[in-house]
């Protein structure tokens, strides 16, 4: 039996090193075991505020002689206004647009058009319907006129902050003209590539393709997967299967199941490929086709192999602009003409939801179409907009009150994440999917502020006594854990938390204010840092050439600058607000003769893409060595997604070990976990 050295990664990051999850699981007679090393954290967390850290200290902070406070404006202030921040729901648009794509995805006042169709029937009017203010995002997935023409009037008319294209070219005059209106629009103009992520506030966008321009004009198509919430999207352009397969060939980044495809151009028959829909599963597909279009789109073998795994299909051509409405977790569709059965459709594998199958008759070659019907009005399916509604109350020269109405939906999915299995709180600032709601609520405490004449010093500390005045709660109290960090919203609903909770909401609240901060990880506590300039008395850390003045977020009456004494003197870590990858991992291991099946899904909680990222798998031989090990490509895995891994292993014979599996990231090692020991 070959043994192996143990193949240690060496710990050399600042930052991403996390705690060691150790394990177990079942292991009888060579069935099956399950690792969740997040679980497993979970259970080795700390107390209360709990956070050694183990990266940079800093020096103590300086506590320069104390002086005046800054003057205090005249009290007198009036009641806070009262935000009323609306529900964020995503919805998309297939425009109809004839043979042609043209797909706007809208989420509040942001706006992310895929493709405009051709010049011809233009899309304009539509936009101007439902863009607010300027469009954040246009893509155009590839240079034929079916998808650029009609981006031409949109570039004229719209204001255009970031444009992604392929960086194919043509000789088109179409093309032409795109290009020069892309170039005098000013805006950030990207070329796509695999992996890149395209973001608009709250929404990201991962490039699952192309790698590089080898294909075809339609092959080298941009494809883009939007997950929101549970609901899922992809966006083929007009992919054939040439790219299908190359995106299926892709070690490093899986396909994933979706609840929306976009079918891949038109609905030819040259793509959907069998594998590509098996693995894509999409419960909802929209073609995107002109009536009688002289191509025969879609083809009979696209729409047989789309029936085939039970997804309901829709196209443009009979069923007029198709809008998909989604709060996350259950969506909707409505169309313009005909009907679409207006069944409130749960997100999640596609197996698990029962299929209504409405038979969408799909317009066949050999078949005359019938006649058109008589477009229907759109008709909105009412979602009912959950707000849970909490009343805060504070002091700051005066009495203050603001009552929150928060989404459910937000505030659920937020309970529902995994706590990421990393000390860096950072993560919880940086997560985007609760940015249009906080700086809905900065907005207020800015416009509040700017009412009062606040200078930005007293903007800041508004803000923190704001935060300070939620009452503090330990986590064992509220919930199963002892140690469970909050995100800002959950903070916000809850109405209090410990250290680490008030300190991530106010380091939320005082960077979306638009001043520096960090997070100042201290033994067992968390507080807030504001960069100040040398006008500021107090204690302050020192951090890349800058001061960080303390902020104490767990009680009322705790100033800017204002350590408490139990920590002076005392070093800190400074966890500056970026986003940071953060991996948990869970698997299965059946085992049958002498191979041993290893399935590890590595998933990224955090918010950035990890690169780079191997697993290792292999059976304890003691003494930091393991027997038949095996290790996967280094693959990139974006925020959200998941790497499913397969490796097998050859079982030794007559030993007493364990399976050891290793997440790496950047020659770092990130994750570790053990089964049981067991006999071969
Ligand atoms: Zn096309």
């Amino acid at each position: 039996m070959p043994l192996n050295e143990r193949d240690y990664y060496k710990d050399k990051s600042e930052g991403s090193q996390q705690p060691r999850g150790s394990s177990s699981g079942n292991w009888s007679g060579c069935l099956v075991f399950v690792i969740v090393a997040i679980i497993v954290w979970i259970v080795l967390g700390a107390r209360d505020c709990d956070v050694q850290d183990d990266t940079t200290t800093i020096s103590p902070p300086t506590t320069p002689a104390p002086s005046p406070e800054p003057a205090p404006s005249p009290p007198l202030p009036e009641p806070a206004p009262v935000p009323t921040p609306s529900v964020k729901e995503l919805k998309v648009h297939f425009i109809d647009v004839g043979q042609g794509d043209s797909i706007l995805v809208d989420l509040g006042e942001t706006e992310v058009l895929i493709d405009g169709g051709d010049r011809e029937p233009g899309i304009v009017s539509y936009l101007k319907e439902h863009v607010d203010g300027p469009l954040e995002v246009m893509v155009a997935t590839h240079p034929h006129a079916d998808h650029i023409g009609g981006l031409i009037e949109v570039l004229e008319t719209f204001d255009v902050e970031e444009i992604w294209h392929n960086g194919d070219t043509s000789t088109s005059k179409t093309y032409e003209d795109f290009m020069n209106c892309v170039d005098s629009e000013g805006a950030e103009v990207h070329i796509a590539r695999l992996h890149n992520i395209i973001k608009a506030s709250a929404l990201s966008f991962y490039v699952h393709h192309p790698a590089d321009l080898e294909g075809t004009q339609n092959n080298n198509s941009i494809v883009l997967h939007l997950g929101f919430g549970e609901t899922d999207f992809l966006f083929t352009g007009d992919v054939e299967q040439e790219a299908e397969g190359a995106m299926m060939m892709l070690s490093s980044v899986r396909l994933p199941e979706v609840e929306i495809l976009k079918v891949g151009h038109h609905g030819s028959r040259t793509a959907s490929s069998e594998d590509f829909i098996a693995i894509t599963k999409p419960a909802v597909a929209i073609y995107m086709a002109g009536k009688d279009n002289r191509y025969g789109h879609p083809h009979i073998e696209a729409i047989e192999t789309l029936r085939t795994i039970g997804a309901e299909i829709y196209g443009t051509d009979n069923y007029g602009t198709i809008v998909v409405s989604t709060e996350g977790k259950t969506y909707t569709l409505r169309s313009e003409k005909n009907s679409i059965p207006d069944t409130i459709r749960t997100s999640s594998s596609p197996e698990s939801t029962s299929q209504l199958a409405p038979e969408p008759i799909p317009p066949s070659e050999e078949t005359a179409t019938p006649a058109v019907q008589l477009p229907t009005e759109i008709v909105e399916i009412s979602e009912p907009n959950v707000l849970i509604t909490r009343d805060y109350k504070w002091i700051y020269q005066g009495e203050w009150s603001w009552t929150g109405e928060i989404p459910l939906f937000l505030y659920e999915y937020y309970q529902k994440i995994p706590r990421p299995p990393t000390k860096n709180y950072s993560v919880y600032v940086t997560h985007p999917l609760d940015d249009p709601y906080i700086d809905l609520l900065v907005e207020k405490i800015k416009k509040a502020a700017q009412q009062e004449g606040y200078t930005e010093f007293q903007n800041v500390e508004f803000a923190a006594a704001f935060v300070q005045s939620l009452p503090y709660t330990a986590d064992s109290v509220t919930t199963p854990f002892d140690e469970y960090p909050r995100y800002p919203i959950e903070t916000l609903v809850d109405n209090g938390g410990d250290c680490e909770d008030t300190s991530i909401l106010l380091a939320s609240i005082i960077d979306k204010l638009g001043y520096g901060t960090v997070l100042i990880m201290l033994p067992n506590h968390v507080g807030v840092g504001v960069k100040g300039g040398e006008n500021i008395y107090g204690s302050y850390y020192e951090y890349k050439g800058n001061k960080y003045y303390y902020i104490e977020t767990t009680g009322e009456g705790w100033k800017i600058g204002k350590l408490p004494d139990a920590y002076k003197g005392t070093k800190a870590t400074i966890r500056p607000l970026v986003s940071v990858p953060v991996l948990t991992h869970e698997g299965r291991i059946e085992g049958s003769g002498f191979f041993a099946k290893v399935e590890i899904t590595v998933r990224n909680v955090g918010t950035a893409p990890a690169y780079n990222v191997t697993v290792l798998a292999g059976f304890d031989a003691g003494n930091g060595m393991v027997w038949n090990s095996k290790e996967s490509e280094p693959a990139t895995i974006g925020v959200d997604q998941k790497l499913t891994v397969t490796l097998y292993l050859k079982i030794p014979l007559d030993k007493h070990t364990r399976l050891v599996v290793q997440i790496g990231m950047d020659n770092v090692l990130v994750e570790e976990s053990y089964s049981d020991w067991f006999d071969t």
